[in-house]
């Protein structure tokens, strides 16, 4: 039997629903192209509205699980550290009415119907997050995002290279994890033509 999620629950939703509808944003792009930067400012703008907001993000490191979600320019905003997506349901207050979730690919799929559930009971989510890996593969769960938000924004960085739009995050150091968390220290922004796809690397002998 599949296992009950302790949110699912129609009446609290009913209720919800009645205090208006809800739905999901999502915001995609590479690194450094202002995804927490742009989910630090709706937060912000919400909290300016006196809406209840709860923002999260998912512990991958733990040194990164600092009680902040924060933008590479400095912004910052305070989140919830959580490990799954059922935590951070459990999470979730009835009367709260924007969640935000940054770092959105790096959540398990049950994130796709947990942030689902939170629309269908009147809540505004907003998710960021890399729509792409660091060999260019689509990010999961971020395309299944995209494809049930109502908005999405994408976001672009500025080539390190040539200037150009960058839609691409280039790991400047030897690793083939496709979780290495880091900044300017392993990646940098690039455009279609600069990115070098992991592939096309040359082989290094030691
Ligand atoms: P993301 O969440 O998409 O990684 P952030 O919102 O954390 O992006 O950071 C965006 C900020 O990063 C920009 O406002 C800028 O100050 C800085 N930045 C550093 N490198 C670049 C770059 N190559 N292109 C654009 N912005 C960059
Ligand atoms: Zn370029």
């Amino acid at each position: 039997m599949v296992e009950e999620f302790a949110f699912d629950n129609t009446e609290e939703r009913r209720r919800n629903r009645q205090n208006g509808v809800g739905w999901i944003e999502v915001i995609v792009g590479s690194m450094f192209s202002g995804k927490s930067e742009e989910l630090i400012r709706r937060l912000k703008r919400a909290q300016i509205a006196r809406q209840k907001v709860q923002v999260f993000k998912p512990i991958i490191d733990k040194r990164y699980s600092i009680e902040q979600i924060a933008s590479h320019s400095g912004m910052t905003h305070v989140s919830k550290p959580v490990m799954t997506a059922k935590e951070l349901m459990a999470q979730i207050e009835t009367d709260t009415q924007v969640v935000g979730i940054d770092e959105g690919q790096f959540f398990d799929m049950e994130i796709i119907s947990a942030v689902n559930d939170l629309a269908d009971s009147g809540k505004r989510v907003i998710i960021a997050g890399l729509d792409q890996d660091y060999t260019g593969k689509p990010f999961e769960p971020m395309p299944q995002l995209l494809s049930i938000a109502e908005f999405i924004t994408k976001t672009h960085a500025i080539c390190v290279k040539c200037g150009e739009t960058a839609n691409y995050s280039q790991r400047t150091i030897e690793s083939d994890s496709r979780v290495e968390v880091g900044a300017s220290d392993k990646y940098e922004a690039r455009c279609r033509k600069c990115f070098v796809p992991h592939s096309d690397k040359p082989t290094v002998h030691n």
